[in-house]
Parts: C-alpha cells; structure tokens; sequence
C-alpha cells in the first residue's frame, strides 16, 4: 500500500476553520489573519492571527501546526498557544 500522507492532511480552508473555532472560543477580541503552507516541509502550517485587545498593541501572533495531525489535536493546540500569549501579555 502506497503512502499518500496528503490524503490526511489539512488543507487551507481546514486550518482557517480550525483557527476561527480556537479563536472565537476566547474571550479576548482575535482574528485570524490568514494561514500560510510551508515550503518542502508538506506538513506544516502557520496560523497568523491578531490580537486586538492584547495589552501589547499592534499583536500578531503566529502559531505553528501540523497538518497531518487530527483537527481536533490541531485545534487544542492554537487554543494553548492563545490561552499562554493571553496570559503572558494580558488582555
Ligand atoms: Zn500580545
């Protein structure tokens, strides 16, 4: 059996999706910017997102996943990168 890794991964419109459940999921006032793909490493991906009510203004945060890992792996994983910047940066 052939190895087809790009079968279970998540596509542009997946990670958004992802991002924008994480992200209306807070409290604080977040948008999702945009998600890039990375370049030869098939597998990863960036979320951008900004903080609008972050106390450190302008914010942007990007955070860093695997597309090849279950949505809802995916998704646990902006929130805990969102709920520890929330926290470090106050907002
Ligand atoms: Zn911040």
């Amino acid at each position: 059996m052939e190895a087809s890794p790009s079968l279970l991964s998540l596509n542009v419109t997946d990670v958004t999706r992802l991002a924008q459940e994480a992200v209306s999921a807070q409290p604080a006032k977040l948008r999702v910017m945009g998600v890039t793909m990375g370049n030869g490493d098939g597998d990863y991906a960036e979320v951008i997102i900004d903080l609008e009510d972050c106390g450190k203004q302008p914010c942007r945060m990007s955070v860093g996943v695997f597309r090849n890992a279950p949505e809802d792996t995916v998704r646990g994983e902006i929130v805990k990168r969102l709920e520890r910047h929330i926290r470090e940066h106050g907002a």
